[in-house]
């Protein structure tokens, strides 16, 4: 795991500056901008993540930052067993984005396992209390557990529900699946206002309909009818996060099928790295010259424009509803949601709102059981 974990972390920075230099290259002739470009990298992770790694502290990551025009990056906490060597909690992500909010978006994450009072909406309270705080989507949610299991369900019904988008891992030990993609399938399907933005090898090998392994790098010409494009084609509320080995890899694999992916897929695909250790080397560069021009840098635009939409401050709660602490007629058991419920999503329609610094709770706060 460590090993391609490794890999990973090499080839994603590859994936990451082919796109930089070329965009950059396309922006030449601008006047340069002082830290600004229009960079969003979805996926970072700060402090340690593997035993052997060196600390990525804020200020470690704002450097690299600025030496690749990222503006700002999403800060990924990992919070399950299966998912790092060292948990990454929500709070210095939190943390760090309040002292560097031009340039830090923080997510926020809990494993479905935790020990936590009144189910769903336990653990709704506990995420929108950390999205009063600044939290704007949730993730990176890479759980030893298929996909779809009932403690999963819970998490994506508390996130449908407060109204961030969801960043998963999925490969053959975490988000487990199987080729084709249904129990994927099925939370995309339960949850329609719920946005998920799918990374890891499991994810990105279903590029190629010929998809056998959740767990591999499957090289080689893609087969059309993957899982990627038809469950694309299907839901509009799938996304795909192009950061790591795994990523690159999806493109890289088939120049001709993946070029051609990019530019049908473009509204769908978000720009990461995954970068999570000072000094993680650039690596082989896994894309060709011809798609660090023109089709990269359009995904990526495109990508971080819809990102940056969704990603706005949420501020405090405008609705006068009390999620935590008014019940709701929603049925308890949240494979009953199948075909879609009535809440509303704040994660499908853009924010407007202004950012303002909440100084006073507005809603009681239920504490987990035991924590
Ligand atoms: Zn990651």
């Amino acid at each position: 795991m460590l090993s391609r974990r490794q890999f990973t972390s090499r080839a994603v920075v590859a994936t990451a500056l082919a796109g930089l230099k070329g965009f950059s290259g396309l922006y030449a002739a601008e006047p340069k901008r002082k830290r600004a470009s229009r960079y969003i990298d979805v996926h970072t992770h700060i402090g340690t993540t593997w035993n052997g790694n060196k600390e990525l502290t804020p200020k470690g990551l704002l450097d690299w930052m600025d030496e690749h025009d990222i503006e700002k990056s999403v800060l990924l906490p990992l919070t399950s067993p299966e998912s790092s060597s060292f948990l990454l909690l929500t709070e210095p992500a939190l943390k760090a984005a309040k002292e560097h909010p031009e340039r830090f978006i923080p997510f926020c994450s809990i494993d479905p396992r935790t020990s936590v009072r009144g189910g769903v909406k336990g653990f709704i309270s506990i995420i929108q209390h950390w999205v009063d705080q600044g939290a704007r989507g949730f993730g990176e949610h890479k759980v030893g557990l298929n996909f779809d299991d009932p403690l999963m369900m819970q998490i994506y019904a508390a996130c449908s529900e407060v109204g961030i988008p969801l960043l998963f891992h999925l490969d053959a030990l975490r988000g487990k699946d199987t080729p084709g993609l249904p129990r994927l399938e099925h939370a995309i399907k339960t949850f329609p206002k719920l946005n998920f933005i799918g990374h890891g090898p499991g994810w990105w090998a279903s590029i190629s309909g010929d998809c056998k392994n959740l767990g591999a790098y499957p090289k080689g010409p893609v087969t059309p009818g993957g899982a990627i494009d038809r469950l694309m084609e299907r839901y509009p509320n799938i996304y795909g996060d192009l950061s790591a080995g795994s990523g690159a890899n999806s493109i890289s694999r088939d120049m001709e099928f993946g070029r051609g992916f990019l530019v049908r897929r473009q509204d769908r695909v978000m720009f990461g790295t995954d970068y999570l250790q000072p000094g993680q080397r650039e690596g082989d560069v896994q894309h060709g010259p011809s798609d660090r021009n023109r089709t990269t840098r359009r995904t990526v635009r495109t990508g971080n424009i819809r990102l940056s939409r969704w990603l706005k401050p949420l501020g405090p709660p405008a609705r006068t509803r009390r999620p935590s602490a008014r019940p709701r007629s929603r049925p308890k058991n949240v494979r009953q949601h199948a075909g879609g419920h009535a809440c509303r999503s704040a994660a499908a329609r853009p924010r407007r709102r202004p950012a303002v610094v909440k100084t006073a709770p507005t809603r009681r706060e239920t504490r987990p059981a035991g924590r």
